[in-house]
């Protein structure tokens, strides 16, 4: 079922070509966020109604719903389901509270102390999916730590569905949030909004959250048009597992349509250490698939996705390391002696009880996380994502004279006289 190439065979080329994942090669996608972009900071709500007309097929008189609205949604769900909602608020909480360390002062030479100290970013800009899926649960992995760090406005946006509303998972992380407000707003125009204000939604400082490709695009297109800043590019969700003899083929499999069945630009890579894993574990696609409501996306998704057959652990490893997944996950009783190896991923499942959907929704650790070979050079997002780190320092006359002289002689060497001349006069 899923395309198969085999480690030893692949050159350099061969391997770039498999990890690269260029989802907009001819910028179709970029020129219609472009228009996108274009049309709200023209034409603001009035663009932002139209879009969800286009694209959400509802008409909106208003583009928010308040905290009545949110409170009658949040009140349509089961008890079950909001005590699942409280463990998953909970577990995230505990996990990401963690992230906040005061630092200690550093004296680097008698009398000049230095210190950082953190400071929230004043208003941030959360973008909750809810094309194919609602993700409630991204709410809850933007929102707690953003209220860790104690950001001061926290704007909502998320697409409206059929109904002209959100759905009462949604309003239910939002009440446990203590937000009072969601904008009902999707894709690349609530990215725009956000970045440039309209009539009803406030600008923010920094923009968070997954999505599909109009929302990624546009995230990385208005970093450079405004002085808004973005979390990360987390786009099109992707899985690479690795398998060795120890595995269970079911449990793969499942982890594979996990991820498959986000969307049909998502990618799911098997990296197994034997063809007979490889053709188990087709098998076992075959008949999962086969009863999942989502069938059709996910055997989409399933053919960008395939299989490397590696002749060891250590093969399966240096093609993680090539693809930078989002999620890694690796099914092998040798796990442990794998943790050091890992270079470039998202997120890490160990061992066979471990599912990627554990951390999707309520292990603790964040779910929004680096897709497209990010992974390179960014992180997951956390508490950190939302807060300024600030250097402070304090030089006493113990400190200005140790250091003076090593000041004055770099200020000299760099032609800054004004520079060295801030010292001097102090000196004296
Ligand atoms: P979405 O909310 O990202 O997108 C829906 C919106 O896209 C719609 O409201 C509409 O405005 C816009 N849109 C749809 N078709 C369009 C078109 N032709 N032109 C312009 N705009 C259009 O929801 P989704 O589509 O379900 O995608 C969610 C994505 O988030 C998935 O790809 C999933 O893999 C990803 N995801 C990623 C992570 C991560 O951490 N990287 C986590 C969760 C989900």
């Amino acid at each position: 079922m899923l395309k198969t190439y085999a480690y030893q065979d692949l050159d350099a080329q061969a391997i770039q070509a498999l990890v690269n994942r260029n989802t907009d090669p001819n910028h179709a996608i970029q020129d219609s966020v472009l228009q996108i972009i274009e049309e709200v900071k023209q034409h603001g709500d009035v663009a932002l109604k139209s879009f969800a007309q286009k694209f959400d097929k509802v008409e909106l008189e208003q583009l928010y719903l308040d905290a009545a609205e949110i409170e009658a949604l949040a009140n349509s769900i089961s008890r079950d389901q909001m005590r699942a909602l409280e463990i998953a608020f909970q577990n995230i909480y505990k996990f990401h509270q963690t992230q906040v360390r005061r630092e200690r002062t550093v004296e680097t030479m008698p009398g000049v102390s230095c210190w950082r100290e953190l400071r929230p970013i004043e208003k941030v800009g959360l973008y909750i999916p809810g094309g194919s899926a609602v993700l409630p649960s991204t709410l809850l992995m933007l929102g707690i730590p953003a209220r860790i760090a104690g950001c001061r406005e926290i704007v909502v946006c998320s697409p409206p569905q059929n109904n002209g509303k959100i759905n009462g998972f949604v309003a239910y992380c939002l009440k446990l949030l203590r937000i009072d407000k969601v904008y009902l707003v999707g894709g690349a125009q609530a990215v725009a909004a956000m970045a440039f204000g309209t009539e009803s939604i406030p600008k923010v400082n920094k923009i968070f959250g997954p999505g599909n490709q109009f929302v990624t695009k546009a995230k990385s297109l208005i970093q450079g048009m405004t002085d808004v800043s973005i979390d990360m590019p987390a786009g099109p969700s992707e899985v690479l597992v690795i398998a060795d003899e120890s595995c269970t083929p079911a449990y793969v499999a499942a982890d594979l349509l996990a991820q498959a069945e986000h969307g049909i630009d998502s990618q799911a890579v098997l990296v197994c250490t034997s063809a007979s894993i490889a053709a188990e574990v087709n098998k076992e696609l075959e008949s999962q698939l086969a009863i999942l409501p989502r069938k059709e996306l996910a055997a989409k998704a399933l053919k960008n996705s395939y299989t490397v057959i590696a002749k060891d652990l250590q093969e399966a490893m240096d093609f993680s390391n090539a693809y930078a997944p989002e999620h890694l996950i690796i099914e092998s009783d040798q796990w442990k002696a794998m943790v050091n190896k890992v270079q470039h991923a998202g997120s890490v499942f160990l061992g066979h009880l471990t599912p990627e959907s554990a951390g999707d929704y309520a292990s603790g650790t964040n779910h929004t996380l680096p897709t497209s070979g990010y992974a390179r050079s960014y992180s997951g997002v956390s508490v950190d994502s939302f807060v300024k780190k600030i250097t402070f320092q304090h030089i006493t006359e113990q400190g200005l004279e140790q250091i003076g002289s090593t000041v004055e002689i770099l200020a000299e060497l760099e032609g800054l006289h004004a520079h060295k001349n801030a010292v001097t006069i102090r000196k004296k």
